[in-house]
């Protein structure tokens, strides 16, 4: 779309320059012509008199006075418009310019026809000097040299001059009886074949300079046009042909600027798809393409100026909202929202529906910097996500401390990623009925130099939204597979696998790769997802879990109790096991429901073939209870709690030492 706008200006804009390409040969033709012409006219009015006045005596006076004294009038007036046209050839219309030019290939001939006519007639009434006809030829030749340089600049009349005085004289002197005479007429053509040559020459040099110059004109308009298409490129999202973040960031600061000035408000949104990673995992990225498409024209449709909606990356688009009303902006979003949520068609002959959630900025007397507005709008955009989907939150200032913070713990997490500064701590998973260790959670650890610890609670989201969950999950499961594969191999390692991760066709291989590189078995992996996780996007999470499962590793449904999960579709799952969040383990004992439920869910597992593993056991009294429940594993502070690699070394080296001697006296 973008490029053929700049292929179609462009092709605009050269076409002006060609027109304009020969406009500057005519106006340099004209300019030329009007420097030289009136010198021409002065000596061919001289002529004219020296002419009347040779022959005022010898001839009649309608041919000696006559018709010089009628030549001098159409030359006066020729002469008086061209010194009134010199020097602003550049100004003329071309028309006019065109006019001239062409009267100057008629005029300039027939005026020296018409004096050839007129010296030949009265050179009949010459004295009685043998060869003075011949001398007063050779006089009008030379003149008509001399008119025909004036006139380089214009081929046609030049040479049809200087051939018109030639011609006659050149016969005439042929004609003659001496051979001299002869000779000399021989030499005429001589130096009218030379001087049409030179004239020639002096054409193409002047037609030469005045290309050259159009040549400099050209590249000047190429580089413009480059300029401009490169300002389009770099303002414009390619995609959607909206402004791209760059050019909204532009909009937002001459908005602060009018509206300081007009004393009214403004709103800044920012809008964010909800389910469009599936639209273009399940139908394909031309499939998404094509919603990012639609969403744009829609969002173009409501607010009729493509300056004030951009897409600011991926999903994300902005707009900017002419009041600051809270209640008007709010009407706004929801009109996008409805706008959005209609169905999209893509190919082949799909129907795809999307949400979008939205942020909102109001511009107010505490805003000082415009741009502000925009990242007031994405903490206002984050809080709609984090509250469920297709919201819209209106920024205030309690987001502000909120934002910062979570700008500078990404920061710092993008930093500690890439100089590997993220631990791997591990907490042991007991078996309940035998209280023997069965393997470790790993689990992230981050302590920055600013912030100090940071809990994985917060890191982790963060890094989902942020995109470093790819890096730091790859990152974390190859310290932890790395540490895993040297323990004894009943042991296995249970590793966190965000959402973000898991709905990426990618992900299973990579965890593959990854389990390759560090040597640990696939039967020896454990892979922990969130009910959340699962439900962003069923199909697409559904794939990487059978993938992996079919390569041996283990499932786990983390959190279990805490998401929306029905039973239904956890028995579409392929699961191994579920772990019980800590927050029914934290009631167990005090509260009968709880109790009741978590019972039932350890029997519903033990009927479905899957393993139970309760969290966060703290107390003695919560393990009794779940070892009569029949729970299979736990995992709590009550055992350990999570532990850097070296104490994890000691542990295992107690637990097997203790086994040994336990063999022993058995
Ligand atoms: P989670 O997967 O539910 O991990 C268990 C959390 O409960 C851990 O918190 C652990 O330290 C804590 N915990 C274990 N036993 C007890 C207990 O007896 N009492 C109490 N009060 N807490 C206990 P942690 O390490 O802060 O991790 C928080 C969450 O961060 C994890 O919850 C997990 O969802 C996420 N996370 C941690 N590491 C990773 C990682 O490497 N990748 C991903 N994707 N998520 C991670
Ligand atoms: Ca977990
Ligand atoms: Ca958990």
């Amino acid at each position: 779309m973008l490029s053929s706008k700049i292929g179609a200006d462009s092709r605009r804009l050269l076409n002006v320059w060609r027109g304009k390409n020969q406009d500057v040969f005519l106006r340099a033709q004209h300019t030329e012509i009007a420097r030289l012409i009136p010198v021409l006219y002065i000596v061919v009015a001289i002529s004219c008199v020296a002419l009347s006045l040779s022959y005022a005596r010898s001839a009649p006076l309608w041919l000696s006075v006559g018709v010089p004294g009628l030549m001098m009038v159409p030359i006066g007036l020729r002469m008086r418009y061209w010194l009134g046209v010199g020097g602003i050839s550049d100004r003329m219309p071309i028309e006019k310019i065109r006019r001239d030019i062409k009267q100057t290939n008629y005029i300039g001939p027939v005026i020296a026809l018409i004096f050839t006519i007129v010296g030949a007639l009265l050179l009949s009434h010459g004295t009685s000097n043998e060869h003075h006809h011949e001398i007063a030829g050779i006089a009008i030749w030379i003149l008509a040299i001399t008119s025909a340089f004036c006139l380089s600049a214009t081929p046609f009349a030049s040479i049809l001059i200087l051939l018109s005085a030639a011609t006659p004289l050149t016969i005439s002197l042929l004609m003659d009886a001496s051979h001299v005479i002869q000779t000399m007429g021989g030499i005429v053509i001589l130096i009218s074949a030379q001087v049409s040559y030179m004239l020639i020459q002096n054409y193409l040099s002047f037609f030469k300079m005045v290309h050259s110059k159009a040549e400099l004109e050209k590249s000047k308009v190429i580089a413009v046009l480059a300029e401009q298409a490169s300002t389009t490129l770099a303002n414009t999202d390619h995609l959607t042909g909206l402004s791209n973040r760059r050019r909204f960031e532009k909009a937002v600061l001459e908005w602060a600027t009018q509206q300081d000035m007009a004393q009214t408000g403004f709103a800044v949104g920012i809008i964010d798809l909800d389910g469009f990673k599936p639209v273009n995992d399940v139908y394909g990225h031309s499939a998404g393409d094509e919603v990012l498409i639609e969403v744009a024209s829609r969002l173009f449709a409501e607010f009729g100026n493509a300056g004030q909606v951009a897409r600011l990356e991926s999903d994300q688009f902005a707009f900017i909202a002419s009041s600051a009303s809270q209640d008007v902006v709010l009407e706004i979003a929801g009109k996008i929202q409805l706008a959005l949520c209609q169905p999209y068609k893509v190919y082949p002959d799909r129907i795809v529906r999307i949400a979008s959630s939205i942020g909102i900025a109001l511009q107010t007397d505490t805003v000082t910097e415009p741009l502000d507005l925009i990242a007031h709008a994405d903490a206002a955009l984050h809080q709609s996500k984090a509250n469920g989907k297709a919201m819209i939150t209106v920024f205030t200032s309690d987001m502000e401390l909120e934002n910062l913070e979570r700008a500078k713990i990404e920061q710092g997490l993008r930093m500690a990623i890439s100089n590997d500064e993220l631990q791997t701590y591990f907490q042991p998973i007991f078996e309940i009925s035998t209280q023997r260790l069965a393997g470790f959670e790993a689990l992230a650890r981050w302590t920055d130099p600013e912030l100090g610890v940071v809990s994985p609670a917060i890191f982790i989201p963060i890094a989902e939204q942020s995109g470093l969950i790819g890096p730091l999950t790859e990152l974390m499961l190859r310290k932890a597979a790395g540490a895993a594969s040297a323990w004894p191999d009943e042991l296995y390692l249970s590793f966190n696998v965000s959402a973000e991760q898991l709905v990426r066709e990618s992900a299973g291989l990579r965890i593959m790769t990854v389990l390759a590189e560090c040597g640990l078995a696939p039967q020896r992996l454990e892979i922990e997802v969130t009910e959340t996780a699962l439900m962003k996007d069923l199909p697409a999470a559904r794939r990487t879990l059978e993938n992996l499962k079919a390569a041996g590793v283990r499932i786990s449904l983390d959190d279990f109790g805490t998401g929306y999960s029905s039973l239904s579709q956890i028995r579409n799952l392929p699961l191994d096991k579920v772990k019980i969040d800590k927050s029914f383990i934290d009631d167990i004992v005090c509260d009968e429901k709880t109790r009741n439920l978590v019972a039932t869910i350890v029997t519903m597992c033990n009927g479905m073939n899957i393993t139970c593993t309760a969290e966060g056991i703290e107390e003695q009294a919560q393990l009794n209870q779940l070892k009569l429940n029949g729970c299979h594993s736990g995992q709590g502070y009550l055992f350990a709690r999570p532990m850097p690699y070296v104490d994890v070394e000691k542990l295992i080296q107690r637990t097997y030492s203790g086994r040994k001697k336990m063999r022993r006296a058995s």
